[in-house]
């Protein structure tokens, strides 16, 4: 076995079976590598007791607590004896029962303190753990080979098959196994390490899996994510300067009477922001290595419009720009914007001839998705194929390798975080002549700079940071049906209002029916509001209106003509899922009603949100819910009704949430391979990782001389591609 291979030997081969098999069923841990890297979720000690108060029924627990009383009943109905052992943090007890075990009596003595993990239940007001597993503290280091000798116990990300206690005492196996050949597998080679001021692998894991102080921990958990970051960077960097070594057709834009008749008829002027963005994007494109840029932007900054204009620099330089969208909806969307925008510019075939003279054939926007008719398809596949189409609009359907370009030169990647860094390879490799395209990424998710350089770290980013002005005001409400039961009254008499003034009104629920599943059921919460029962309700109350649904259920061409219907007039109210929540544009849209609105993330009510008050018309947010005030769900909902700034709002939203959930989740596979890495917290850290990969890479670009790095990047690249393959 090469020394690499240790981390992929299987846990069958080193533990029992029966252990190794509780391992992988419980908690996915197969392999060395899987168990080492499975660290404890805290640390419990000796001489400190687990807060009974603060268990939350149905949650899997480890509780370090004392035996006060055991008592043994008959039971009176059914045969047989209950076993209820009374066990204290000091201060609050917890009941732990056991059904016809009358000898565990013998193991569970007072005044012992124990380890004991099951699920927390509620029964007559009396915290329990029905047939929970244990072990004794003092017993415990005859039993384990990891021991609790030491001061400190942790405590592992556990569950129903595999014991806190259990995973201690196989972590304890592998590390006396495994511990020298750690040496020749730590990513970080020792000058690396000792430059970035931290210790080895095998002090990291005996630090952070077998502890005796805090110090090491602390020592063992800072190192173990320097490593995260490190590895991480360093793929990123390497992923960027193999970008760079590719070639790309330059597009240079001398002055192209194409974009200056698109910016004359225009019908506002462009934003500072947006001039200079254009400038940047112009400079990139006009050299031979791809562009790989990232545009942030937030809601209504008017990003489309940069990207219309790099576009029409590339089609004025003979080239295709491809304009991709993670939906049906918002790719025909795109496409009608663009013909609009271009008026004139824009009629199929005159686009090039309304440049000027010099121009050859003229060329088409052209629209292809996958719901297209086989004739549509067969048309546009044609059109792209021969160059006719320079201006291409479409869904993932466009990444299909059946879609051959004429000269690919720009790819612009709308709402990004719903394309992975697989399809931006896929396009990649569609430009002629061994050249790579120019690629555009868009986000309107505001990021601080840590989170983008961990999860766009190959790419550059510019900002648009202001609005255009002149934007119409929306003012944000929220909405409690508890508390104020008229409120919810007035709210579909506005919506009467709104639509009588001949406005556009969204209802938005976060379930389309009752067969939808929902993210909360499992919560106390009841089920979320559905488009189905909203939509009875709305043609009951606004008898007048138009009222349309609109959701992912529906074809491609059902949407559209709901989309077509808001634009025109002909729907007034369309009530619908979150289809709408990024890039629709109807200028006419002033009210917009979120319903169960704490089922929905900041970041996704402000995109929400930025549905209406995209004209001169001013607009209101209302945000029904009954979450209680004070409660993390309300708080969020404030946040939004107190802000339309969307990276103030990613801000508190950043303080708002759990760490876990900062990168989103089907953002990338790079939350899976973070494991104490915290992208926002760790920014240090993060930092120095990047300028170390830098340095690193400048001086060995292939890593030859680090070939521990070299391995731990490729799982990395592993374990992110299963973890996209399971989402
Ligand atoms: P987003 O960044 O959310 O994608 P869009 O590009 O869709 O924003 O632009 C939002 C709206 O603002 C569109 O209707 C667009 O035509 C308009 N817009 C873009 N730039 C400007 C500007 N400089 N001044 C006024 N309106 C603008
Ligand atoms: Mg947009």
């Amino acid at each position: 076995m090469t020394s690499q291979g240790v981390w992929d030997t299987k846990l069958r081969g080193i533990l029992g079976g029966r252990t190794a098999g509780a391992l992988e069923r419980g908690l996915g841990l197969v392999t060395v590598r899987d168990l080492l890297r499975h660290y404890p979720r805290r640390y419990a000690e000796r001489g400190e007791l687990t807060a009974i108060a603060g268990l939350v029924d149905k949650d899997h627990v480890t509780v370090v607590a004392d035996i006060a009383s055991v008592t043994t009943r008959r039971m009176r109905q059914k045969k047989g004896s209950i076993l209820e052992v009374l066990v204290t943090d000091g201060t609050d007890s917890l009941v732990i029962t056991f059904f016809n075990q009358p000898w565990r009596e013998r193991e569970l003595r007072i005044g012992q303190r124990g380890l004991f993990a099951g699920t927390v239940s509620t029964y007559r007001e009396q915290r329990q753990l029905a047939h929970p597993q244990y072990v004794m503290l003092d017993e415990a280091s005859a039993e384990s080979a990891a021991g609790f000798a030491g001061a400190i116990i942790p405590v592992y990300p556990s569950s129903k098959s595999v014991t806190t206690w259990q995973i201690q005492t196989s972590v304890g196996v592998v590390l006396d196994a495994f511990g020298v050949e750690l040496a020749s597998l730590d990513p970080l080679e020792p000058t690396i390490a000792e430059q970035a001021g931290v210790c080895d692998l095998r002090t990291a894991l005996e630090g952070i899996h077998r502890p005796t102080t805090r110090e090491q921990i602390q020592q063992a958990h800072h190192r173990l994510a320097f490593e995260e970051a490190f590895v991480l960077q360093t793929a990123l960097v390497e992923r960027r300067l193999i970008a760079q070594g590719h070639r790309a057709q330059p597009r240079i834009e001398e002055g192209s009477r194409l974009r200056q008749a698109f910016d004359a008829a225009l019908p506002f002027a462009l934003t500072d922001g947006q001039q200079q963005v254009g400038a940047q994007i112009s400079a990139d494109i006009a050299r031979d290595i791809p562009m790989q840029r990232l545009l942030q932007g937030d809601v209504g900054s008017g990003k489309t419009v940069v990207a219309v204009r790099a576009m029409l620099d590339v089609v004025a330089d003979g080239g295709q720009a491809v304009l991709l969208a993670p939906t049906e909806v918002l790719a025909s969307q795109h496409a009608a914007g663009i013909r609009s925008l271009l008026g004139p510019l824009g009629q199929a075939g005159t686009l090039l001839e309304a440049a000027g003279p010099e121009s050859v054939d003229g060329t088409q926007v052209v629209l292809l998705t996958g719901s297209a008719r086989s004739r549509e398809r067969r048309e546009a596949l044609e059109a792209i194929a021969s160059g006719r189409a320079g201006l291409i609009v479409g869904t993932h359907a466009l990444l299909e390798d059946t879609v051959e370009f004429a000269d690919l030169g720009l790819v612009v990647i709308d709402e990004q975080h719903r394309f992975g860094v697989e399809q931006r390879a896929a396009l990649a490799r569609r430009a002629p002549d061994g050249t790579h395209p120019h690629v555009l990424v868009m986000t309107a998710t505001p990021i601080p700079r840590t989170v983008a350089m961990t999860v766009f770290g190959d790419l550059d980013v510019s900002t648009l940071a202001e609005v255009p002005s002149g934007r119409a005001d929306v003012a944000t409400h929220v909405v409690d049906p508890t508390h104020q039961p008229t409120h919810v009254d007035r709210l579909w008499q506005r919506a009467d209002e709104e639509i009588e003034a001949g406005h556009r009104v969204f209802f938005v629920c976060p379930r389309i029916d009752a067969q939808d599943p929902d993210d909360d059921s499992q919560s106390e919460n009841p089920a979320a509001a559905t488009v189905e029962d909203v939509l009875e309700e709305a043609r009951r109350r606004l008898p007048r209106a138009n009222i349309a649904a609109l959701h992912g259920r529906m074809s491609g061409e059902e949407k559209d003509a709901v989309m077509t219907g808001l634009a025109t007039g002909e729907v007034d109210l369309a009530v619908s899922t979150t289809v709408i929540e990024v890039g629709v544009d109807v200028p006419a849209a002033t009210m917009m009603v979120v319903f169960d609105a704490d089922r929905f993330g900041i970041s996704q009510l402000h995109q929400l949100r930025g549905r209406i008050g995209r004209g001169s018309l001013p607009g209101v947010c209302l945000l029904v819910s009954s979450a209680q005030s004070g409660s993390p769900a309300r708080e969020r909902l404030d946040a939004v009704a107190a802000t339309r700034d969307g990276f103030e709002l990613a801000r508190r939203d950043l303080e708002i949430r759990r760490e876990g959930d900062v990168l989103g989740g089907s953002q990338s596979g790079v939350r899976s391979s973070l494991r104490l890495l915290r992208v926002v917290q760790d920014a240090d850290v993060i930092i120095e990782a990047r300028t170390r990969a830098e340095s690193l890479l400048s001086e060995d670009p292939s890593l030859a001389e680090h070939p521990s790095l070299r391995a731990a990047i490729a799982a990395l690249d592993n374990e992110q591609a299963e973890f996209l393959d399971k989402t």
